[in-house]
């Protein structure tokens, strides 16, 4: 059964169940705002606000099939049958409806049905369904269902069958669905042995309210919760695999014709019986993966970087390169091999076509930079490696020398090599490499990231607080699109994240009221700047954020007076200025963003914004810089833009609506408002789903100045520029530079270009005047050096110091000063400089002086070491240097001692 028949027969199963018809609602971006994970990873993480109780579901119940990553299963890749960095997730979801007997019933009822019933048919000889230890209810409902022996329904512990998210709030016992691929995949009645009972659906039921959770089989529950959920999430890959008698995942039929592909390049065979055949066929399921999970991450917006999401699909995509090379193919890999994963995954995901031309440029880009780090780390790597050999005396020629752990883990962190390509390279060097160095280098690493791990979770425990105030009080009436100014009341007040009833003068709190006008930080807008008053004292308004949806948190610092309990009414006041400024911006950004797609074309899409009263910038994916004459255009479309006075205004409707309407969703959106807000700017011209506040008309913006263009990282570029009177002050201080420079100048704006140039001209050939006259006074002194040759010998030995001469001068010299000298005669010329407070030496021996065996290079290496230094060359001429100057005088009267 194909892929694509497993996902129609799952939503169907739900969506069009008679007695209990889900709603089919479409997958969420891979990157869903969540504070606590990087990427969406099952297909209740779009659902949480509904299981927190933050939001009402617009629906009873759900089903989907989620697009999910999970980048702690990379080690598995390839190794195990059933891992895979993306995978894609089918649920079915309850909220408050159905329960444990409806969830086993209707999981039961779609893998068991026959094929040609609209079933997975199948076998239940084959099937074990799973619960935790102690869960009877369950135990009897399964034994109802399915009429299976007692010894088939499989007691586990909480370790495996006990669902949380790791933080007080919603949990549950789970039934995981097992099916016994047979002995050659592990011991009987091993639980533990995964490809062998293979996990392929899990049912959560959410029942428990945890009060703390201290690991997973370590949490304290507080009581059930009053409304019973649902969770379930079937692995579409894993029941492909199985239905299509295939040993592992990578080889179903959407993933496995990258595979072929990668055969067709690498001419290597997978599954082949040879020596290295196991770890090729490694390399061709990592490929396979990685290159589906690279390619859906750029769709979703992804672009490669250094941290979090970006440093995620870097790794993915580098490793999927790599691991191509390993299989012996050299050309650039990913235009080959990506587009056969978009021609599989494309039929679900038809962005992948439409937004094609993007993904690959992303994707290629940054196969370009790493093919050239794999060059520069070949070159640190040759230089280590040389320098290990060069080290190794003659005698211990037999021991293999190691190279350093810190050199392993730089290659591998700024490289990119990851440590089996290290380790291969040292062996063909003859090297071994200090392995445990490195793991050790790479652990401290690993510590330190799970240390920002724990850091961000406990910010997530923190909201906890927020998330009281909102349940007890219900969400702020927020005012920021229709008024600067509200009448409010008090809600509740906080210092240090803990209630508290008086804010002292100067301190800082947070107050929260039941109404207000000020725009919280969030969509790239800043949060507004204003003042509260209350009788008998003031508040700044500092900054203004939004914890948790739908409460809105301003932080406040007491100007006058005291906050105390009596303070019971607010007098909430934007700043007016600073609204005006902060308009004009986020329409900026969005006129700026149009005028850009006008200019580069619809793949240039944005990745993120920033904008304040008077200033915007906006990162867009895009690989390649772009012209001045392409920054001049778009600055000129977003001016045009603001001359034609467009009409801004804004409308909510559904997600689907947006898009039809051709919307521009930015990722990181969620669906769990079921209204979205769409701001347009000239009708189609700008049409963004965006929160921001905005201007009434283009006109009101002012004026855009871009001031720059510039990378942000890979496959990344961020425009700048002023808005509003910003702008003008921007321009103003420009035409003030102009004004200085042409009084300085004498001249006018016009003839400014002209006389700058001229002026350059004239300094670069007065700087060649002035070398001429430099090495003219230097060679002049050549005479009186050469007069001064003393006989050690029968040698004319000349060492002298040539004040304020450099490298190229002291050689110019020394060559002068020996021509000087009657060439029968011979000859030994040390000139020494002293330019940049460093030392240039050179020696030089005439033909008739090497005739008596004397060599430049053994004056140069003899001084060496006095000058704090090294040198060489060859026997007629050689040169060094070195630090102390103070040792010249002393290396100068070494030099006779040196002839004898
Ligand atoms: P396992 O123990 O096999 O890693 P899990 O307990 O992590 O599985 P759940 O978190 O319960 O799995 O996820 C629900 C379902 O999603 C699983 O039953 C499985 O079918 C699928 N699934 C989980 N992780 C992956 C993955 N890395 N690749 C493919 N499918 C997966
Ligand atoms: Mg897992």
């Amino acid at each position: 059964m194909s892929t694509a028949e497993i996902r129609r027969r799952f939503t169907s199963h739900f969506a069009d169940n008679p007695a209990l018809p889900h709603t089919a609602v479409p997958s969420a971006s891979l990157l869903l705002d969540d504070p606590n994970l990087l990427f969406v990873n099952a297909g209740m993480v779009p659902f949480k606000p509904y299981f927190l109780g933050q939001a009402t579901p617009p629906f009873p119940r759900a089903t989907s099939v989620q697009k999910c990553i999970r980048t702690p299963d990379i080690e598995e890749v390839g190794k195990t049958t059933r891992h895979g960095t993306f995978f894609e997730m089918c649920g079915n979801f309850s909220f408050g409806d159905y329960f444990k007997e409806g969830a086993i019933t209707l999981a039961w009822e779609l893998i068991t049905k026959a094929i040609a019933d609209g079933g997975f048919g199948f076998d239940e000889a084959v099937l074990y369904p799973s619960v935790l230890d102690g869960d009877e209810e369950a135990v009897s409902i399964w034994r109802k269902v399915t009429g299976l022996p007692d010894d088939r329904i499989v007691r586990l512990p909480p370790k495996e069958n006990y669902w949380s998210m790791g933080i007080p709030g919603p949990g549950g016992p789970c039934s995981e669905i097992l099916i016994d691929r047979g002995p050659a995949y592990g011991a009987d009645r091993d639980w533990d042995a995964g490809d062998r009972y293979l996990e392929f659906w899990n049912l959560v039921f959410m029942q428990d309210e945890l009060s703390a959770v201290r690991s997973k089989s370590d949490f304290d529950i507080a009581g059930q919760l009053p409304k019973k959920n649902i969770d379930t999430g079937m692995g579409l890959e894993r029941v492909a695999y199985l239905l299509q008698g295939r040993n592992n995942m990578y080889e179903t039929d959407v993933v496995f014709p990258v595979i072929e592909k990668a055969e067709a390049l690498t001419g290597k065979k997978y599954g082949a019986r040879g020596a290295d055949s196991a770890a090729n066929d490694v390399r061709f399921r990592v490929v396979a993966d990685h290159i589906r999970s690279s390619m859906m991450l750029i769709s979703d917006g992804v672009t490669p970087g250094n941290e979090g999401r970006g440093y995620v699909l870097r790794r993915l995509l580098r490793r999927a390169i790599r691991n191509v090379r390993l299989l012996g193919y050299e050309d650039p890999a990913l235009p080959e091999l990506m587009p056969v994963s978009r021609d599989k995954m494309g039929e679900t995901y038809t962005e992948l076509h439409s937004d094609w031309e993007r993904i690959i440029r992303v994707a290629n880009a940054e196969e370009d930079a790493f093919r050239k780090t794999l060059q520069a780390g070949t070159q640190i790597f040759d230089l280590a490696a040389g320098a290990l050999r060069q080290a190794q005396g003659p005698g211990q020629a037999a021991e293999r020398p190691q190279m350093s752990g810190a050199t392993a883990f730089q290659l591998h962190d700024t490289y990119g090599f990851p440590i089996d390509l290290t380790l291969e390279m040292a062996a063909e060097a003859g090297l071994t490499v200090d392995e445990q160095g490195f793991r050790s280098l790479m652990t401290e690493q690993r510590e330190r990231a799970k240390a920002d791990a724990r850091a961000k979770k406990g910010q997530h425990a923190d909201l906890s607080v927020y998330r009281d105030i909102l349940d007890t009080n219900g969400p702020t009436d927020w005012q920021a699109y229709t008024t600067l100014e509200t009448e409010s009341g008090r809600i509740a007040l906080l210092s240090g994240g803990k209630p508290t009833d008086v804010l002292g003068n100067g301190e800082i709190g947070e107050l929260v009221l039941d109404r207000t006008p000020f725009y919280a930080e969030s969509g790239g807008q800043v949060a507004d700047a204003g003042i509260i008053e209350f009788d008998g004292g003031r508040l700044e308004v500092v900054d203004v954020q939004r914890p948790v949806k739908g409460l809105v948190v301003h932080q406040v610092r007491v100007v006058d007076g005291e906050l105390t309990p009596a303070a019971k009414h607010f007098h909430a006041q934007v700043d007016q200025d600073w609204r005006i400024g902060a308009r004009q911006a986020h329409s900026g950004t969005h006129v700026v963003h149009a005028a850009l797609r006008e200019v580069l074309g619809p793949t240039a899409l944005q990745s993120g914004s920033y904008n304040r009263p008077g200033y915007l910038r906006l990162d867009f994916g895009w690989t390649q810089g772009l012209t001045p004459g392409q920054v001049k255009e778009i600055e000129e479309v977003s001016n045009n833009a603001l001359r034609a006075d467009l009409p801004v205004s804004w409308d909510y409707m559904t997600l689907s609506q947006a898009k039809d309407w051709g919307a521009i969703a930015l990722f990181g959106e969620t669906y769990d408002d079921s209204k979205v807000r769409v701001v347009e700017i000239g009708g189609p011209w700008s049409r963004e789903l965006c929160g921001g506040t905005h201007v009434d008309h283009s006109s009101q913006i002012g004026t855009i100045v871009v001031t720059g263009e510039a990378s942000v990282g890979s496959g990344n570029r961020r425009i700048e520029a002023f808005t509003g009177v910003e702008g003008f002050r921007y321009l103003a201080r420009e035409r003030d530079v102009v004004g200085q420079l042409t009084d300085l100048l004498k001249t006018q704006p016009d003839g400014l270009l002209d006389r700058v140039g001229d002026l350059v001209e004239r300094l670069k050939s007065a700087e060649k005047e002035i070398e001429k006259v430099r090495v003219a006074q230097l060679l002049a002194n050549a005479g009186s050096i050469a007069e001064k040759a003393i006989d050690v010998d029968g040698v004319a030995v000349i060492a002298a110091r040539a004040s304020g001469a450099g490298g190229n001068d002291v050689r110019t010299l020394a060559m002068d000063v020996r021509g000087r000298i009657p060439a029968d005669r011979p000859s030994v010329v040390v000139i020494l400089g002293d330019a940049d407070e460093k030392v240039a030496v050179v020696a030089t021996v005439n033909e008739a002086g090497r005739a008596r065996g004397l060599k430049a290079g053994d004056f140069v290496k003899a001084l060496a070491p006095v000058l704090g230094g090294r040198g060489g060359g060859k026997d007629d001429l050689a040169q060094g240097g070195g630090t102390d100057v103070a040792k010249i005088d002393e290396a100068i009267s070494l030099v006779p001692t040196l002839v004898r």
